[in-house]
């Protein structure tokens, strides 16, 4: 029997929530409300749409594997050489190119408890050993992470703000760990939700990349750009750098619908702005909800906010569902008394929160 090599045996699959169509029919209901992955709910920009209707009918021919208009415009965007760009199918494919370039077997791979799954799961899949540091509160305990590199370490994971807790860490935080890193190390700095934070000091890791050539940015056009099914994200770091990702990714990682409405979202700033200021609204409507229900939750930068439910967080999530909200369970971030959802429309936020007061305080 042919056996797979140790790292993917030890892996657990990945399981997707089922289908909305599929939870509507078993439940019978008419309307869902899906608060569960942290997409953008006013839908993609409307040129991103237009852009893809205009090129469907080159879609018989393979899509430009250099990604060289989008490249262009990134590099414009950031004010970056072109060569500092790794296109990525979702920004996961980029995590994972990273971890396949500069960790094998036996080398350790650092990030914090309660960070983003994928972390764990590609440094397992390529053999590497997967070290979590004990988080400080829910956030990063960027000191704490700093002093469990060993020679071993290849690379370091920073989600800021991490999924699924939401919290972040400082420009000064940053670069005080920054200095700390020895050079043969490759921190990546995961900013998958960097658009919706407005805070002053929450550093933008692409101005750091100069003063960091051992420093990768990864983001995405899933979340605030509102692209989540089209799967294309970005890294952007030092050329040499990014010459080792291109060398490791497949030739035609991202496909041409995806290159042309990401092109097009670019363009639309009304639209990130929308986006921006829905999310704004949406999570001080969630958060003003809960603490006058009394209900915990742990501070969110993000656009999602996880919420101390307590020790029936399974059966909760099971009746939202059956109100016809689905959220996440967190329990396999070891956070088995929160569930994780994201800011939606007003309307949805509403029908979670009135459905969460339902099954909470059944008798008020
Ligand atoms: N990083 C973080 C912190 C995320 O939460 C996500 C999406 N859940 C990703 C990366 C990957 O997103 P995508 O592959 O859609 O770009």
């Amino acid at each position: 029997k042919a056996l797979a090599v140790a790292g993917v045996q030890g892996l657990t699959p990945y399981t997707p929530g089922k289908p909305e169509d599929e939870v509507k029919r078993e439940l019978g209901l008419e309307k869902i409300f899906k608060l569960a992955s942290n997409e953008n709910p006013l839908g993609p920009s409307p040129r991103a749409v237009q852009a893809i209707k205009d090129a469907l009918p080159s879609i018989s021919r393979y899509p430009d594997g250099s990604g060289y208009q989008l490249k262009q415009a990134l590099s414009k965007f950031y004010g970056i050489d072109e060569k500092q760009i790794t296109l990525g199918n979702g920004s996961n494919d980029v995590l994972e190119l990273i971890v396949r370039a500069y960790a094998g077997p036996g080398d350790e791979v650092v990030f914090s408890q309660y960070a983003f799954a994928v972390y764990p799961l590609a440094a397992k899949a390529a053999g590497a050993v997967g070290v979590a540091v004990p988080a400080e509160g829910w956030g990063h305990d960027l000191n704490g992470i700093a002093a469990a590199l060993t020679e071993k370490t290849k690379l370091v994971f920073l989600a800021n703000p991490n999924n699924p807790t939401g919290t972040w860490f400082s420009e000064s935080q940053l670069r005080a760990f920054l200095t700390k890193v020895p050079e043969d190390i490759v921190v990546v700095l995961d900013e998958a939700y960097c658009e919706y934070i407005s805070e002053p000091d929450y550093p933008d890791g692409v101005a750091l990349l100069q003063s960091h050539p051992n420093l990768i940015v990864t983001r995405t056009f899933s979340k605030a750009w509102g692209l989540a099914a089209l799967r294309i994200g970005y890294a952007v770091s030092g050329s040499d750098i990014a010459d080792i990702l291109n060398r490791v990714r497949q030739p035609f990682n991202v496909d041409t619908l995806a290159q042309v409405a990401a092109l097009a979202s670019l363009a639309d700033v009304d639209y990130l702005k929308q986006s921006i200021e829905n999310n704004r609204a949406g999570m001080q409507q969630v958060t003003n909800r809960l603490q006058s229900l009394g209900v915990a939750y742990i501070d969110s930068v993000g656009n999602f906010v996880c919420i101390e439910v307590g020790d029936d967080a399974a059966d909760i999530y099971q009746r939202l569902l059956l109100e016809g909200v689905i959220v996440r369970p967190v329990a396999n971030y070891g956070m088995p008394r929160h569930l994780r959802v994201s800011i939606g429309l007003p309307e949805e936020n509403e029908a979670f929160l009135n459905a969460l007061e339902t099954i909470l305080f059944p008798n008020s």
